[in-house]
């Protein structure tokens, strides 16, 4: 089976109401990247930027390196994978390079498991069938204390075991006041997860990090720049609770070095930023190998197959941001969601929704 031909569709998904986490996000427009082969089956996968921010060159970087890949065979997944990087090396290991490549290689991923007849979590190792999820798409920066408070507790009545925070936009004292908001609306068997974003200092996140362990929170993601790798060694050094970082590195090497260096205590892996399913899943091998747990970043529809897919998976982050362009998009359940036991990923576009994003 080969590839006989690719496409990308730029789209455009507005935001209910707006929100401040990294920026302000307004939109997410993701590019469905469709792979096609000379025996009529087809697939997609896909990248993504926000507020339409550099959405050209991306598109440019995904056609440049799909159309590589016309004429390889299907099922030649580590030769394909050596095609597309060749390619996206020219164009940069970070950043677009790899979103363009890991777009095409998930847009594989989910053909080879449709021309399997089975789902994509059992193609890559099948350890499970349902995997635990947490509430991320709430408690933004911009949101008061009284609106925190109503989030969490709809949240736990959703039937969410653990939420996400971020930090790092107030004052301190702010931050922890918003913490214990948080902690007084959940109760005390909810599990709390801190996002900061990238934005503090090695020794405020410790003073930070020891504060919040009176909170009982469950982990301190990217307090600091991912590249200040010996900043994220001591401060996973000096407090119990994990530190989360990953989601924005690239590529196996990017990882090693923070395996190494003992700099996260649970890797937390980006499908889009990392390359694709195919490093995604050596990414999860590594980390087993120095005994960490594998945790997901955006991309529900890929990520829950990835999760179930590997004995060191704990979390898959539900941010169900481009819902939209699904007919039946992923759906936690107290707390889980289950593998779609159907070829593929087993979330089919919506092609009325598709036309009516369409950029
Ligand atoms: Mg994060």
């Amino acid at each position: 089976m080969k590839i006989s031909r690719v496409e990308s569709t730029v789209l455009s998904v507005p935001v209910e109401r707006s929100f401040v986490g990294s920026v302000e996000f307004k939109t997410f427009n993701p590019i469905v990247v469709e792979v096609f082969t000379d025996e009529g089956l087809s697939a997609h996968g896909l990248t993504m930027v926000f507020n339409g921010m550099n959405i050209k060159p991306l598109k440019a970087c995904v056609d440049a390196v799909a159309e590589t890949i016309v004429g390889v065979d299907v099922f030649r997944w580590a030769q394909a994978w050596e095609t597309l990087w060749k390619t996206a090396k020219r164009i940069g290991h970070n950043g677009f390079g790899v979103y363009a490549l890991a777009a095409v290689d998930m847009a594989l991923w989910n053909l080879r498991a449709k021309a399997l007849e089975m789902p994509l979590a059992k193609v890559l190792g099948g350890f499970r069938d349902e995997v635990p999820v947490y509430a991320s798409n709430y408690l933004w920066r911009d949101r008061t204390i009284d609106e925190l408070q109503k989030e969490a507790a709809d949240l736990v009545a959703q039937g969410f075991p653990a939420v996400k925070m971020r930090m790092g936009w107030k004052s301190h004292k702010e931050d922890i006041a918003r913490l214990a908001a948080i902690r007084e609306a959940v109760g005390p068997d909810i599990d709390i997860m801190v996002d900061v974003l990238w934005v503090w200092e090695t020794y405020e996140s410790i003073v930070m990090g020891r504060e919040m362990e009176k909170y009982g929170v469950y982990w301190l993601e990217d307090p600091i720049p991912s590249h200040n790798v010996d900043g994220l060694s001591q401060i996973a050094a000096a407090l119990d609770m994990p530190v989360v970082s990953g989601e924005d590195i690239s590529l196996k090497r990017g990882f090693r070095e923070l395996f190494e260096r003992k700099a996260t205590d649970i890797a937390m892996i980006d499908v889009q930023a990392v390359g694709g399913v195919t490093e995604w899943m050596k990414v999860a091998a590594m980390a087993e190998a120095y005994n960490l747990p594998v945790v997901s970043h955006l991309f529900d529809e890929f990520s829950l197959h990835l999760v179930a897919a590997i004995p060191n998976g704990l979390w898959t982050e539900h941010m169900p941001w481009w819902e939209a362009i699904y007919r039946d998009p992923p759906q936690p359940k107290n707390g889980w969601i289950k593998v779609p036991q159907v070829p593929g990923i087993g979330y089919e576009l919506d092609r009325d929704a598709m036309a009516r994003l369409r950029m």
